[in-house]
């Protein structure tokens, strides 16, 4: 697989080729000049036409982006459609990232291939954007954080899904669900931080534990999208709940 040496890891053996996405502390994916500009810079960085379709169908039909959105709004930071995505040429293989300096998700339209793949980019980024959003992460200098947020985001995005139900299917492996979100946040981590394999490996360790039980917004391990469907109307329960008192 093509991209950075690291992401043909162990941990995705065996699953469909994915690109890690990054939470990143700079836009290292933007254009170095800065952004679109005009004339041929601007027609060079336009959106593609399938991104903002693919987008709008995500947003208004997944089941995980539609309860995302509703526990963001309910913790006070709506999220706008135009504000707050954008579609963006990326380089290398990255597929999204959450800039927390301007609150916006990238969606790499020169990676992401497909409706599929733009849900678990759209849900995986909107999970840092939530963490962003009920707790003061330090994106930039603790990086104990970020490996927190790259555990949740692999744990609850369905990135880890359909290998995981492959794997299941095939040995009963429960723990490989584990795994797999070990590797990919490593793996998201590294995207971001020029720093070592094993650096990268301990911060993931040291927050595993409470990070892969903190389930937020969702109260459970969205396996697929029918638990999706069901913390969904779960959470809206518990906010029909809130608002009664
Ligand atoms: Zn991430």
């Amino acid at each position: 697989m093509a991209g950075p040496p690291d992401a043909s890891g162990p941990g995705l053996a065996g699953e469909p080729p994915q690109q890690p996405h990054s939470s990143r502390q700079a836009p290292p994916e933007r254009p170095a000049q800065g952004g679109p500009q005009s004339g041929l810079l601007a027609s060079l960085f336009a959106p593609s036409p399938q991104c903002q379709p693919m987008l709008l169908e995500t947003l208004e039909t997944n089941p995980y982006v539609r309860l995302l959105l509703d526990a963001m709004k309910h913790s006070g930071c709506a999220v706008d459609k135009e504000r707050h995505f954008s579609c963006e040429d990326c380089n290398g293989n990255v597929s999204g990232g959450f800039d927390a300096s301007t609150s916006q998700i990238v969606l790499c339209q020169n990676n992401i291939r497909n409706q599929a793949h733009m849900n678990r980019v759209v849900t995986h980024e909107l999970i840092h954007a939530f963490d962003h959003c009920r707790a003061h992460v330090d994106w930039f200098t603790n990086i104990r954080h970020l490996a927190c947020s790259e555990v949740r985001a692999a744990n609850l995005s369905g990135d880890c899904s359909l290998v995981n139900e492959i794997f299941r299917f095939h040995f009963g492996l429960k723990r490989h669900h584990q795994t797999c979100v070990r590797d990919r946040a490593i793996l998201s981590i590294l995207a971001v931080r020029n720093i070592s394999k094993e650096v990268a490996k301990r911060a993931v360790d040291e927050v595993f534990e409470s990070c892969f039980n903190d389930h937020e917004p969702f109260g459970r391990i969205p396996h697929n999208k029918t638990y999706a469907r069901y913390a969904h109307r779960d959470f809206q329960n518990r906010d029909r709940y809130y608002s009664n008192i």
